[in-house]
């Protein structure tokens, strides 16, 4: 792991959430958009090294959805970067650490990533996202 690539903090509206990170606290808006097939819209601000990803659902079944209805807005998930997220994913799962996806996808940036289960990991969503 070389680095914290970005936090994934879970919003109810993207449009209000927006306007206070990039016009109260000044960051930088990179990019806003919608992955339907996840059920989310997203919006990445570039801060330092580190992006903060805000993610709203579009629908209440979808993934964050549920997770707002259980646990409300706030801290989703972090994602670190590696240069081998598959052989990380072959060390952690030696070491009989789980992975709540036991495959890498595509995600929002392009990057492969996956991610740790939650009980293996102190209660932090933790992604692997691969960036070279
Ligand atoms: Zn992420």
């Amino acid at each position: 792991m070389t680095r914290i690539d970005h936090i994934g903090i879970a919003v109810q509206k993207l449009d209000p959430a927006v306007e206070f990170f990039r016009d109260r606290l000044g960051l930088q808006l990179k990019e806003v958009k919608e992955l339907p097939d996840r059920g989310l819209k997203i919006a990445f601000f570039q801060v330092g090294e580190v992006l903060v990803e805000l993610l709203a659902p579009l629908s209440e079944d979808s993934q964050i959805g549920k997770f707002l209805a259980t646990r409300g807005e706030g801290i989703h998930h972090m994602a670190l970067s590696t240069d081998d997220i598959n052989g990380k994913m072959a060390d952690l799962t030696a070491a009989g650490i789980r992975m709540a996806t036991p495959t890498t996808s595509i995600g929002a940036e392009g990057f492969p990533i996956a991610f740790l289960h939650p009980k293996a990991t102190h209660g932090v969503l933790l992604e692997l996202i691969e960036k070279k």
